[in-house]
């Protein structure tokens, strides 16, 4: 294990002691620590552009597939409001194979409002919440990876719907 210092501070959060550190990595809730962090996953909701997806809707249905709380760490809506429903360190729910080595940031919606097909569906407002967001992230993580849930191996579903890679390259 690397040398901490504690608290450990990521971002705003603090790691108060290695004790809690290492009891949140044992039970499976926490990354082994900021080196952890390899790819900055984007992904969008899969919902129509014409449609809301709550927070409330968001929590109910990663509820129902079985998550404590939403999967992914960050949700931007439409409107360009962001919130956070996981520790910078906590492992997510959001890429199957990754979620121990990831950090997971979606957009509300990512279908067509007129044929509900896949489409880059983001707002203005998202965009720039997005941007503003990874590089927040970037900062703090800066050997993580911006990618797409779709650039993962393995991954058949086109989300998020636009080329992540292109438009961070960092
Ligand atoms: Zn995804």
């Amino acid at each position: 294990m690397i040398d901490y210092h504690f608290p450990l501070i990521v971002g705003e959060e603090e790691t108060l002691d290695e004790r809690r550190l290492l009891t949140g990595v044992e039970s499976g809730r926490m990354m082994n620590g900021p080196e952890s962090v390899r790819f900055l996953v984007v992904h969008c909701s899969a919902t129509r552009a014409d449609r809301d997806y709550t927070v409330e809707q968001l929590l109910r249905d990663h509820r129902a597939r079985g998550f404590r709380t939403v999967g992914y760490h960050f949700y931007i809506r439409r409107s360009g409001e962001v919130t956070r429903h996981r520790r910078l360190l906590e492992v997510g729910a959001h890429a199957r194979g990754y979620n121990r080595c990831s950090l997971g940031v979606c957009y509300e919606g990512g279908l067509s409002a007129v044929d509900g097909r896949p489409a880059d569906t983001r707002t203005p407002e998202q965009r720039q919440a997005l941007r503003e967001l990874l590089c927040r992230l970037h900062r703090l993580f800066p050997d993580a990876l911006v990618v797409g849930h779709r650039d993962l191996p393995g991954m058949a579903k086109p989300c998020p719907c636009f080329d992540v890679t292109a438009e961070f390259p960092f």
